[in-house]
């Protein structure tokens, strides 16, 4: 949707757009099978089909378009049901993953950077994410975001995930202003730019990793982070 009020707010997606998720999910995955190994006897690539089959399970358990589907405890505490196996080690088979990446996410060039000089160009700064808060709490301070974040809105207290309109009317709620007065910024086509853009807002696609010619007509683009605040500049 094209809007002519003026841009209050900018609103990032956090896994893949603030730091790179991929690279420090494959290190926390590693360290997860590694506890299964250690505690279980588990191969690898069983430990893997096996984690697979119980996010699918925590899935159909909670619904679908809910936080609690990306709750690693939940998962590991379905996969141990299913094995037969005690539940105890469940919590910590889940902070072996956290732990991990926790250790091993890096922010994006120009994060920071670009989050602090919206702020100076007198816009809020929120972050809209689809998780549980607690992690996505610990992760904004690892890697230094969390002084320039005015608010956070996670499809935990919402009870409903991007690309649910429920979601982006919360950012515009907690931003102080009306859904055309946001940017959304994310990586995810789908849940980040096609939501913001169904909900009203402007729509930043952050297409780093991806071929910027799949775009959706009515998005803008940045391939990094540091582009936003020329980008956004005079909305
Ligand atoms: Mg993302």
């Amino acid at each position: 949707m094209i809007t002519n009020e003026k841009l209050r707010a900018v609103i990032f997606d956090l896994d893949n757009t603030l730091y790179d998720y991929d690279d420090a999910h494959a290190v926390a995955s590693r360290a997860m099978a590694d506890y299964a190994g250690r505690a279980l006897g588990l191969e690898a690539d069983a430990f893997a089909r096996l984690y697979k089959e119980a996010e699918a399970e925590v899935r159909r358990r909670c619904g679908g378009n809910c936080a609690a589907l990306h709750n690693r405890l939940l998962r590991c505490q379905a996969l141990l049901e299913g094995l037969g196996k005690p539940v105890g080690h469940a919590p910590r088979m889940a902070k072996a993953y956290w732990d991990a990446l926790l250790d091993a996410m890096r922010p994006y060039p120009g994060a920071v950077e670009a989050l602090a000089k919206l702020r100076e160009m007198g816009l809020a700064v929120g972050v809209g994410t689809n998780m549980t808060a607690d992690y996505q709490f610990e992760k904004l301070e690892r890697i230094g975001a969390m002084p320039c974040v005015d608010f956070i809105v996670t499809s935990e207290e919402v009870t409903a995930e991007k690309p649910d309109r429920r979601f982006f009317d919360a950012c515009a709620e907690k931003a102080g202003c009306a859904p055309g007065a946001c940017a959304f910024v994310g990586d995810s086509l789908a849940g980040d730019v096609r939501g913001a853009l169904d909900a009203g807002m402007r729509a930043v696609w952050f297409c780093h990793k991806q071929d910027p010619s799949k775009a959706i007509p009515g998005a803008m683009l940045a391939r990094e982070l540091m582009e936003l605040p020329g980008l956004l500049a005079g909305l």
